[in-house]
């Protein structure tokens, strides 16, 4: 058995204990922050109306599976622990022109969906697409995304063993590959908005992006009654010691291995191992200083941010559906310039994604509770960063928001009983992710996956855990890291 510190308890953190626990190791988990979870957040708001409950991070739980793994290695089963709920369609897609399409997890259905709304054969294009997609899934799942690697040297060997490096073209971007089946450019915004699932610039991430919507629509899109903040507990119901309000300064090195953390007040705790869930950026620059770690993140684009509106609204929406997404007039690629742009600004017609659960647990009688959210420049200074708590400017972004909305067919300002914002600098803040990357660093370039902190470190008894570490972000992926990393430790 040996004595394992983790640092942080967000889901990759919490994930790990969880397992490692199982293992049979002693496992104590600290976290900065008053509560568990990390980007996983809630936020309550109670009117006379009632209490609304909002996720403040993920909305869409993809790739079920990884997380029936996770509670069936540490204890009861998911299916008695959580409830989750499919969605049809998972989200809604609406355009400009008025048309409009849900997703779902049938190909053949959604084939028809296509068909109907956009004409012109999109159904068999997106076939073609998909067929394709299903190829890039089958190459990276098991070598990329279920296997750890150690740096470019293993990476590469795994891709050259990969079955299909053809399906995969790393030489191609996910714009190029979009283009290439999807004539249609409302098709084709549909596939590059999933490089923003990674953080991305679907121009600059790699075609193997594809395997994003494959991952979604083959597995399906869920929803945690109650709110997907409800994974965070039932994951912290299985790791004996977690310790909120304990912020890690340091991670401690003895004879050159990781031996223990230094908490904020300056008392040491010993361990045997280490496991960092906190922010790679933040572990390799402040916790335990690498130089060459921190080259190699630096050399990485940071991800995307996002800026997110809670909406409490009196009454209900004809026709909403649980998720809906707005795509604007003007071209996709303003977005991208206006958010990874030097000098970065907050895009001025974003892609609005709008989250609306119907589920009475989260919004009173008669209410909705919406979460909003647009992707959005990192919070800071210097290139590709600007300073979200400049006077006005988040709050004059949230009334730009309500606007778009509106002319988007969704005009909700005569309704709305309480709003909030938060900016990329309040993301930052909460859950210690430098600049309020959502995803660590960014899959922009072919370079990217190679430059992704792997889960053991070089420091010996140092792990990583986390969307900023392999295999990357989004709740499933991070599932994924965990059980990488507790796999490279093994049993007690
Ligand atoms: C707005 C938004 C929307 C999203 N939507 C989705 C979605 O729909 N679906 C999806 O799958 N994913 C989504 N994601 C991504 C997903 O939330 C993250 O990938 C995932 O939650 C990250 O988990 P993590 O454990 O890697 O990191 P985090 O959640 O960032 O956890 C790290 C933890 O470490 C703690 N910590 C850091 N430093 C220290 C320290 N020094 N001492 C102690 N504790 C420390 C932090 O406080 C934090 O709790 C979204 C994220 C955001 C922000």
């Amino acid at each position: 058995m040996s004595r394992i510190a983790v640092v942080g308890a967000g889901v990759g953190g919490l994930a790990v204990a969880a397992r490692l626990t199982a293992l049979g190791h002693r496992v104590t988990v600290f976290e900065q922050a008053g509560e568990v979870g990390g980007k996983l957040g809630l936020y309550s708001h109670t009117t006379a109306a009632g209490t609304f409950r909002f996720d403040t991070g993920p909305s869409l739980l993809t790739m079920p599976w990884v997380f029936e793994d996770l509670f069936a290695a540490t204890g009861d089963p998911l299916a008695e622990v959580l409830s989750l709920r499919a969605l049809d369609p998972i989200a809604d897609y609406r355009y400009a022109d008025g048309a409009r399409f849900g997703t779902c997890s049938d190909p053949a259905e959604f084939g028809a969906r296509l068909d109907a709304a956009l004409g012109g054969g999109a159904g068999a294009q997106w076939a073609r697409f998909w067929d394709r997609a299903e190829r890039i899934w089958a190459a990276t799942r098991g070598p990329f995304l279920e296997s750890p690697v150690h740096g470019f040297g293993t990476l590469a060997r795994q891709a050259v063993r990969m079955r299909d490096l053809a399906a995969i073209a790393p030489w191609r971007s996910l714009s190029g590959l979009a283009a290439s089946y999807l004539s249609d450019p409302r098709l084709r915004r549909f596939a590059e908005r999933y490089a923003t699932y990674t953080g991305s610039d679907p121009r600059r991430a790699p075609a193997a992006l594809a395997a994003v919507p494959y991952a979604e629509l083959a597995y399906g899109g869920w929803y945690a009654e109650g709110g997907l903040r409800t994974l965070a507990g039932a994951l912290a119901a299985r790791c004996p010691d977690v310790r909120t309000g304990c912020a890690v300064t340091r991670i401690l090195v003895r004879n050159g291995r990781a031996a223990g953390v230094e908490l904020a007040g300056g008392s040491a705790i010993e361990a045997d191992l280490v496991v960092a869930n906190a922010d790679a950026e933040h572990l390799y620059g402040s916790l335990l200083p690498v130089p060459s770690q921190r080259r190699r993140i630096a050399r990485a684009t940071p991800s995307l941010s996002g800026f997110v509106l809670l909406l409490g609204l009196r009454g209900r929406t004809p026709g909403l559906a649980h998720h809906t997404v707005l795509f604007p007039a003007g071209p996709y690629s303003a977005e991208f310039d206006a958010v990874f742009g030097d000098p970065a600004r907050p895009a001025p017609d974003p892609v609005l994604y709008v989250s609306a659960p119907d589920d009475p647990a989260v919004r009173p009688d008669g209410h909705e509770a919406w979460f909003v959210l647009v992707n959005a420049p990192r919070h800071g200074t210097g290139p590709g960063a600007i300073d979200w708590r400049a006077p006005g400017l988040a709050e004059g972004y949230a009334q730009r928001l309500l606007a778009l909305l509106a002319e988007r067919g969704l005009d909700v300002r005569d309704r709305i009983a309480f709003a909030v914002h938060r900016s990329p600098a309040d993301l930052e803040a909460s859950a210690a992710a430098p600049g309020g990357a959502i995803y660590g660093t960014s899959s922009n370039g072919p370079r990217a996956a190679f430059l992704r902190p792997a889960n053991r470190s070089p420091v010996p008894g140092l792990f990583l855990a986390g969307g900023s570490a392999h295999p990357g972000g989004g709740l499933p992926l991070v599932a994924l890291s965990a059980q990488i990393t507790a796999g490279l430790i093994g049993p007690a």
